[in-house]
């Protein structure tokens, strides 16, 4: 069966703002209907914790949907990666979440000037290894905001770690976490390590309030050896600058999944009483279709698009989010408040948007240093 929620992000034709030609605004991908048949059966026991991610991330991989746009981002390559983040976010954020972190680190080992070995790029390609980004707290650093936790010695062989990584999802067993590490002089790099690692403790996963299906906790890095092979870069500035715009992109692209399935539902119960919404629906409705313009745009040349736009994007994207789950559970009455629900389950995965880094905050601080 070809899930509903799918067949509303249709590819269309829209006017490139970067190249000013006209454009698919996606590319769509083979075995779409499988991934919406996927996740939409997996989301509810996703959700319960009864399954994690990883079948979902196999899943992804045996159809050969984790790395488009690796390493080369045109010919709607990153456009058709963002559709399938936003197809499996229509029915589970968890997984589309998951997915994220599992694409960047992708992209982080594939573009590295030190790659690590095709083994280790060929497992998280096909989805049997798991990837983790612990990747918030060198946002922050870069940003001046608060320096990298973990901090770097070098070694003859390497570098020695030591310190916390508050939060990271997918931290499986043997996943591999890229983590952002800074010197005494300040200066920041990027390793990768295995959860396996000696000296790499995973604390217990705490009770979320959704995304307990990924593995979301705390480490603690106490003496971890890393050899100078598994060092992605020593430049942790132009790390992150290389990265944003895809990160951002993909995380604008679950967010715009999600407001997708409230759409369809809230379009759905427009009638009697909730015929007093038609208004707020129309306005929900606009601001997504400008979300995914701009998202698919940007998608066409993600280096050329502006660091103001592509913040405005994610911020648009996850506010709006919020704004159409709310609206989704309005109208849904009593039912949606059954927590066992999808109308819940997309209020709680909503309530993630704003403290996901770039948090809401961080956003909002970035945009007004445009000002
Ligand atoms: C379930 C879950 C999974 C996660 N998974 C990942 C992951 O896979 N990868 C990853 O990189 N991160 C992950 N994170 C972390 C996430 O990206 C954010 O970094 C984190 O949620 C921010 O929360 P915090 O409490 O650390 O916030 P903080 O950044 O400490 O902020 C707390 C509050 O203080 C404010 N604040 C922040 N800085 C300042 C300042 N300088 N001055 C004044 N106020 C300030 C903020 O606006 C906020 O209101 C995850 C978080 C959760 C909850």
């Amino acid at each position: 069966m070809v899930n509903s929620l799918a067949r509303q992000t249709q590819p269309s034709v829209a006017t490139s703002r970067i190249t000013g030609k006209n454009m698919a605004m996606h590319t769509d991908y083979q075995g779409r209907e499988k991934v919406a048949a996927f996740f939409g059966a997996h989301a509810a026991a996703v959700d319960r914790c009864e399954s994690d991610i990883r079948p979902g991330i196999r899943m992804l991989g045996e159809l050969g949907l984790l790395d488009l746009g690796v390493p080369d981002t045109t010919q709607g390559r990153l456009a058709s990666m963002l559709l399938v983040v936003e197809d499996v976010a229509s029915a589970c954020l968890s997984s589309a979440f998951a997915l994220w972190a599992q694409r960047m680190v992708i992209d982080y080992l594939s573009s590295s000037d030190r790659p690590a070995s095709t083994s280790e790029l060929a497992g998280l390609r096909a989805g049997t290894r798991i990837g983790a980004t612990a990747i918030a707290p060198a946002m922050r650093h870069v940003a001046g905001l608060e320096p990298v936790p973990v901090v770097a010695t070098r070694t003859s062989s390497g570098v020695r770690l030591n310190g916390p990584i508050n939060w990271a999802s997918n931290l499986f067993d043997d996943a591999l976490v890229a983590v952002p590490a800074r010197f005494e002089d300040g200066s920041g790099m990027v390793v990768h390590v295995r959860t396996t690692d000696p000296g790499v403790t995973v604390h217990s996963a705490p009770d979320l309030l959704t995304l307990g299906a990924t593995a979301s906790s705390s480490v603690t890095l106490t003496d971890v050896e890393v050899p100078a092979a598994a060092i992605l870069s020593e430049d942790l500035p132009g790390f992150v600058r290389s990265f944003r715009p895809t990160l951002l992109l993909i995380q604008s692209a679950y967010c715009s999944g999600l407001t997708g399935a409230s759409r369809h539902h809230i379009g759905e119960r427009l009638t009697g009483l909730n015929a007093e919404f038609t208004d707020d629906f129309a306005e929900l409705a606009q601001r997504h279709d400008s979300v995914r313009r701009r998202l698919f745009d940007f998608a066409q040349a993600p280096h050329r698009s502006s660091s103001r736009d592509l913040l405005r994007l994610r911020l648009g994207a996850a506010r709006t989010a919020g704004e159409a789950t709310g609206l989704e559970a309005t109208v849904r009455g009593g039912a949606g408040y059954v927590a066992s629900s999808g109308t819940s389950r997309r209020l709680r995965e909503a309530a993630f948007l704003p403290i996901q880094a770039p948090t809401e905050g961080q956003l909002r601080w970035h945009l007004a240093q445009f000002e």
